[in-house]
């Protein structure tokens, strides 16, 4: 089931919204014409920006390339590759491209913690098991978590992204919304070809600069990737054992913590109050004496390791208690989701269980149905700041309080029957 609803805010169609939202709850209606207007003025903004910068591209690499050599790019380097730079309007399409809808944990989740990506880390981990062994001796990483990053980052290897590097870091260099930084990491990766022996034919990735087995951008390329397989270059696209070193090494610097797991899926108790959820640290110890359990049954350790707990699809979805780990793992890639497939992944990789919980089945809600409850929470009086269509921790809170006084279970996730809730609340209200 999918909510599909209209995005406007303004108030002379607010009834209509409203009624496109509710019943969309329980039919699949189509009222989305504004946001199909909204849409193309939008891509009529972005084929302007492609045309312009297209047009500035020669120019820009002009003076880019006096910026590269001053900024120790050599000049024998710069001479060779900013002949050969070409502009990738497909680049700037995807860098504005904004999505419509917000992912939630079940899809994302069951998309990337699957039955392939589960055997076929077992079979890479048995492949490398005594290098992984090499690496958790010097690094402090277990392997299973370097082999997990691996298969989600680039399904271990098999897809590293086709997009010229130098290009895409070229295209997104010359376009002003973050130029220094591309500028930067576009002076790195010609550096790297010197230091590395790396060919423009080779470095191909992501259309924002990812490259290789672990999607390293060429800062953290530069800073963190090292030698696995003893060569004396480092090949983040042909060499597993460079990305899996690389891997190792950075996750070190971040200051893993050896002696920790990511954290565990764990049970809540009947009563239990989801107010205490998605918010600061307790300890071990703490959540225990709440009658929190291992997924498994058996009980929590006795400890006082901070842990937070995560309910990322609701009460009637799964709990975690996550440990320091989780936010180095975050430090990766800042996204909770992420980090929760991170760990688990690894988990079944090395042999453990999958979730004990059911991944609830929710719709997939558009930016624009959280912007409408945003606006409809602040009429009914929650405060929660700027409609924006982004669930952070203020419409958490505003989510929350709603459903406290609406006798709902306070998780402060937006759950069809909360949304339904504020949408016939808010009539009421009017
Ligand atoms: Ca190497």
């Amino acid at each position: 089931m999918k909510i599909s609803a209209l995005g406007s805010m303004q108030n002379k169609k607010a009834f209509r919204v409203n009624r496109c939202l509710t019943q969309a709850l329980s039919f699949t209606i189509l009222c989305s014409l504004s946001s199909i207007v909204s849409a193309q003025a939008k891509n009529e903004d972005v084929a302007q920006i492609v045309e312009s910068n297209k047009a500035a591209f020669a120019e820009c690499l002009v003076d880019k390339k006096i910026e590269a050599v001053n900024a120790g790019v050599s000049q024998g380097r710069a001479d060779k590759e900013f002949q050969q730079l070409t502009f990738i309007p497909r680049v700037i399409e995807l860098d504005r491209s904004q999505p419509e809808f917000v992912s939630t944990f079940p899809s994302y989740f069951s998309k990337r913690v699957n039955t392939w990506r589960i055997d076929t880390g077992r079979a890479k981990y048995a492949e490398h098991r005594e290098f992984l062994q090499s690496l958790t001796q010097k690094y402090g990483i277990p392997g299973h978590y370097l082999i997990s990053f691996w298969g989600l980052e680039t399904n271990y290897g098999g897809y590293k992204g086709k997009m010229s590097t130098l290009d895409s870091l070229a295209t997104l260099a010359c376009d002003k919304r973050r130029s220094k930084f591309f500028t930067n990491e576009l002076f790195l990766a010609l550096k790297l070809m010197d230091s590395e022996g790396l060919e423009r034919e080779t470095m191909q990735g992501s259309w924002a600069g990812a490259m290789g087995h672990t999607q390293f951008m060429p800062s953290t390329y530069t800073n963190y990737a090292i030698d696995g397989d003893g060569d004396s270059k480092i090949d983040l696209w042909e060499s597993e054992k460079d990305a899996l070193a690389s891997a190792a090494h950075f996750l070190w610097k971040l200051g893993w913590n050896p002696g920790l797991r990511w954290g565990r899926e764990v049970t809540l108790p009947a009563d239990f109050d989801y107010q205490l959820a998605n918010k600061g640290n307790k300890s071990i110890s703490e959540w225990k004496a709440l009658n929190i359990k291992q997924a498994n049954g058996k009980p929590l350790a006795t400890s006082d390791i901070p842990a937070r707990l995560r309910v990322p699809a609701g009460h009637e979805g799964p709990a975690f208690l996550s440990y320091a780990n989780f936010n180095i793992i975050m430090r990766w890639n800042n996204s909770e989701f992420y980090a929760i497939a991170v760990g688990q992944l690894a988990n079944q990789i090395a042999g453990g269980a999958g979730l004990v919980a059911t991944l609830p089945d929710l719709p997939s809600f558009k930016i624009s149905d959280i912007a409408l409850l945003q606006e409809k929470l602040n009429q009914l009086g929650y405060e929660i700041g700027a409609a924006d269509g982004i669930m952070g921790p203020g419409t958490r809170e505003g989510i929350r309080q709603f459903q406290a006084d609406n006798r709902l279970v306070a998780d402060g996730f937006p759950s069809p029957t909360t949304i339904l809730a504020v949408m016939q609340k808010s009539q009421k209200e009017i």
